[in-house]
């Protein structure tokens, strides 16, 4: 039986930054995932803020242009408010060469990735992983729990659990580079986007047209209001999609937004990234937060592995983090309320006002990015 220091489960971007710190700080550590291949699959559209683009070194070449405009709309589109930022705020990721990119950092630091490798349980310290070639068991000192927002590890560790959950699906296609500027465009409508919004990002490269909501609450489910939207979609103009569907990725997935979840260690173990519930639950983003909690769990892992106390980890501490997205939860409780096309162009009406137009930019443009101390 192989035996490890760590186990990380999933490679998302996640589960690749606590593999690689972990490694860099001399541990062993095994990260296996289940995804054959880490460019198919993608569940996130990949815009990064402004905070992560500072604070850590993705490659520039898999970047889109600098996006600085955001343009909000009500149902039906009409009067929609623009926004526009001084300095650059997001740029949107090509995300399987930036996955692959981070896989190949890692194993360059000692990581020993295990791709189409799933984690099927533990017992102890024995960890079951269920791969090409069958079934084999790794002991492990620590498991980490990097395994999205439906979560096994947490499950199995007896940590809290996402039950606050949006899902979502977007289309992605090259386009050709218009005359707008890139532009993030957002539709509040609660016949597209129940609970969230409808959103196009034309950086002038792709289109990301998409739209999340509650399960529940679409009138006639996701797929439908995708199509729905897709064929009217704002700030497309002049734009033809692909008609083969081999020329559009589809992606999608459940995303957490019921904050950082209050129980994410134990003596044998952390969650990090959408494990955690670590993704605002206003604006939905999940990239900055989980690289910034993995950081602060591979340090504790560190710590753990160092001193050989387990107790280290109880420094790995959810409700502490949590007391910080008050605010965000308060307005998230907002959105959840957004149920007819009135409220929401009455929100939308808000927008036009200074007092709104603040708000909007504090959230849209405000550097608050993931809470990393309590
Ligand atoms: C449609 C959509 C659009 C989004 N857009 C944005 C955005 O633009 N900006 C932003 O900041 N956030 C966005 N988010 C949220 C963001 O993508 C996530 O918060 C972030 O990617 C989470 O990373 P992660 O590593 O925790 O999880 P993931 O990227 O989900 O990685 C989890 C990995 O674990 C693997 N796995 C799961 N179970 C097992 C198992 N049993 N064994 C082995 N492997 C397993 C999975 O295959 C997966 O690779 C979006 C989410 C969705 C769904």
């Amino acid at each position: 039986m192989d035996t490890v220091d760590v186990l990380v489960v999933g490679a998302g971007l996640a589960g690749l930054r606590t593999a690689t710190l972990l490694a860099q700080q001399g541990h062993d550590v095994l990260l296996a995932e289940r995804r054959p291949g880490l460019a198919g699959a993608i569940r996130t559209t990949g815009i990064f803020v402004r905070r992560t683009l500072d604070d850590f070194p993705l490659p520039a070449e898999c970047l889109g242009p600098p996006i600085r405009r955001v343009v909000l709309y009500p149902p039906g589109l009409g009067g929609p408010v623009t926004l526009v930022s001084e300095r650059d705020e997001y740029r949107v990721g090509d995300m399987a060469p930036i996955y692959v990119k981070a896989a190949a950092a890692a194993a360059d630091v000692g990581v020993r990735i295990m791709l189409g490798t799933r984690y099927n349980g533990r017992q102890g310290q024995i960890h079951t992983l269920v791969g090409r070639t069958g079934t084999s068991r790794v002991r492990a000192r620590f498991v980490v729990g990097a395994d999205g927002a439906r979560s096994r590890v947490a499950r199995d560790l007896g940590l809290d659990r996402n039950r606050h959950l949006l899902i979502g699906a977007e289309e992605v296609y090259e386009i050709p580079g218009g005359e707008e500027p890139p532009t993030f465009h957002c539709v509040l409508d609660p016949s597209l986007a129940p609970g969230y919004l409808a959103w196009v990002v034309n950086d002038g490269r792709h289109a990301h047209v998409g739209t999340a909501g509650y399960a529940n609450r679409f009138p006639d489910g996701l797929r439908r209001a995708l199509e729905r939207f897709a064929s009217a979609a704002p700030g497309l103009e002049g734009v033809q999609r692909p008609d083969g569907s081999d020329a559009i990725e589809r992606r999608g997935g459940p995303i957490p937004v019921g904050g950082l979840l209050r129980r994410i260690s134990c003596a044998d173990g952390v969650l990090v990234g959408d494990a955690a519930g670590a993704v605002s639950p206003l604006t939905a983003g999940g990239l900055d937060p989980c690289l910034r909690l993995s950081e602060l769990a591979a340090d504790v892992l560190d710590e753990a592995l160092r001193s050989g106390r387990k107790d280290a980890l109880t420094h790995f501490d959810g409700a502490a983090l949590r007391s910080r997205f008050r605010g965000r939860l308060a307005m998230r409780w907002g959105l959840d309320r957004v149920r007819t096309p009135a409220v929401a162009a009455a929100a939308l009406a808000l927008l036009r006002t200074t007092l709104g137009q603040a708000a909007a930019r504090r959230v849209l443009f405000g550097d608050r990015s993931f809470p990393t101390t309590p």
